[in-house]
């Protein structure tokens, strides 16, 4: 039989805007002891403002501007919607072809005949092309242009103010350990785990990657002890899947995400994962 109580936990937690795709994984949050954060979209806003602009020689501000809106015309990362607002302008979608997403690097695409590259210094490692070391903090966007370097455009994120909140309240809890793990540059990773007080950070993460620092926690982690994982869905769907709880932020996440999680937070706030332990620990006070 099933304990009367679960149901009003998942009523109570539904109440509050977390949507719980079974008792099981509200009976889990009792046990969780480390809790794994995806940066990007989950611990910041997620809406990128461009900070800097750097072309190299022969090319000017808007020209690079232009050619990165251009090659991240398809992309739903968002990196790639806030250079295109910060252009502006409609992108006629023949100009566009062979569009080609390298998840935890950036895009191949062809402009206007031209074979474009918009991602990280990996991204330009991996195609031979030389990029020249940034001068500004941020997430940098490089760009190639028919294997020639085109410059850079610097963007930067926002921590959630609920963000701090949600770390004070987990460590209030008992958990051990929060962690954050990101394919963003480890000076932009440090600089957030600082300001909220994470304890440890993986930065410059593939999709992959993320995966075995998973397992590795699991390795880690006493026999009966839980791991969260809390991400927007962006490139980390098979370690949502691969946590004993996988949490997507509902409102930014994409569909994958909400379809691999365990639990569904709606309003996009991480403190929502504290206040999931604590209807969790209620229930368990209330069925026994
Ligand atoms: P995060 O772990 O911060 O959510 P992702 O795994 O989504 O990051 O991406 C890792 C890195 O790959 C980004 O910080 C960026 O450097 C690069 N990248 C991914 N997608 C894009 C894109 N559409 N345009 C440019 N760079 C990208
Ligand atoms: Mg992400």
């Amino acid at each position: 039989s099933i304990p009367l109580g679960f149901f009003g936990g998942i009523g109570a937690a539904s109440r509050n805007g977390i949507l719980v795709k079974g008792s099981n994984f509200l009976e889990a949050l009792n046990d969780v002891k480390v809790v794994v954060f995806d940066k990007t979209g989950t611990l910041t806003k997620g809406q990128f403002s461009v900070t800097g602009n750097y072309p190299a020689e022969g090319f000017t501000p808007q020209e690079l501007l232009r050619i990165a809106a251009y090659a991240e015309s398809h992309s739903s990362h968002p990196i790639a919607e806030s250079i295109r607002s910060a252009y502006g302008e409609v992108i006629p979608g023949e100009a566009v072809t062979d569009y080609n997403e390298i998840s935890g690097h950036g895009i191949a695409v062809t402009v206007e005949g031209k074979a474009v590259l918009a991602g990280n210094a990996r991204l330009m490692e991996r195609e031979g092309i030389a990029s020249q070391i940034p001068q500004q903090s941020g997430t940098v966007v490089h760009i190639a242009v028919d294997k020639q370097y085109a410059g850079y455009i610097v963007i930067a994120d926002e921590v959630k103010e609920d963000a701090q909140r949600a770390i004070q309240e987990l460590n209030a809890l008992g958990i051990r350990k929060t962690v954050m793990l990101t394919g963003d540059a480890a000076s932009v990773a440090e600089s957030v785990g600082r300001q909220l007080g994470i304890q440890e950070i993986h930065a410059e993460l593939l999709p992959g990657d993320k995966v075995e620092a998973i397992e590795r926690l699991e390795r880690e982690k006493g026999p009966k002890e839980k791991i969260i994982f809390v991400g927007d869905g962006i490139n980390d769907t098979p370690v949502l899947a691969r946590a004993d709880v996988g949490i997507a932020m509902g409102g930014l996440g994409s569909d994958a995400a909400i379809e691999a999680a365990d639990i569904v937070i709606m309003t996009d706030e991480p403190s929502k994962i504290a206040a999931a332990i604590g209807i969790a620990k209620r229930t368990r006070t209330i069925v026994w």
